[in-house]
């Protein structure tokens, strides 16, 4: 049985960042949905076809998309101890079929990562310099803020019915964050 581990929060919350560290860490696969869509634009693959305008204009690419790309990295081998979810689910469809899945793939903690708007905002306009990736825009970010306000904050309350939350204060320096959310690594 493999333990998921959802980061759930609006862009440039941090989610990737966390995720990549603590998978590394505690022995668990990280998948981000949004990396492996990426991969699928520059590969263009039919995938990557059909998600590159979304992924610019910030907009979500559809349900059974992510869905079917999301099991299928499931059965990958480094799954087999647990896995981090970094962007997925993003709506109530999704979170859904994650539930359709839990014999096999039961969730055990969703972490709820928590920043203003303007610290948000901030952020991603400084990532995107580096990173270069084209939907660092701020035409993208508010887009992607909206989609997040409207598609996928109603899955904190999904999850809270489930008494399955913790909530992570995403402002501060990248190493106490850490240590907040390793916390409940270390108890499992
Ligand atoms: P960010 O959290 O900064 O927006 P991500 O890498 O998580 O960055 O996602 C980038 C884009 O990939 C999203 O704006 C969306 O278009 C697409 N995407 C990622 N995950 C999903 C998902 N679970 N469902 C639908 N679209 C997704």
């Amino acid at each position: 049985m493999s333990k998921l581990f959802i980061f759930l929060g609006p862009p440039g919350a941090g989610k990737g960042t966390q995720a990549s560290q603590i998978a590394k860490n505690f022995n668990l696969a990280h998948i981000s949905t949004g990396e492996m869509l990426r991969e699928h634009v520059t590969n263009q693959t039919e995938l990557g076809k059909k998600a590159k305008n979304l992924l610019d204009e910030g907009l979500l690419v559809p349900d059974d998309l992510v869905i079917n790309m999301l099991v299928e990295r499931l059965s990958h081998t480094d799954c087999k101890n647990g896995a981090i979810l970094d962007g997925f689910p993003r709506t109530l469809g999704q979170a859904k079929s994650l539930q359709n899945i839990s014999d096999d793939f039961p969730i055990n903690k969703v972490f709820v990562f928590e920043a203003d708007n303007e610290e948000l905002i901030k952020r991603i306009l400084l990532r995107g310099e580096v990173s270069g990736r084209s939907d660092d825009t701020e035409e993208s970010i508010k887009v992607r803020l909206d989609v997040y306000n409207s598609d996928t904050a109603p899955l904190v309350n999904y999850y809270q019915e489930q008494q399955l939350v913790t909530t992570i204060n995403a402002i501060g320096e990248i190493e106490d964050i850490y240590n907040a959310i390793a916390l409940h690594f270390n108890n499992l």
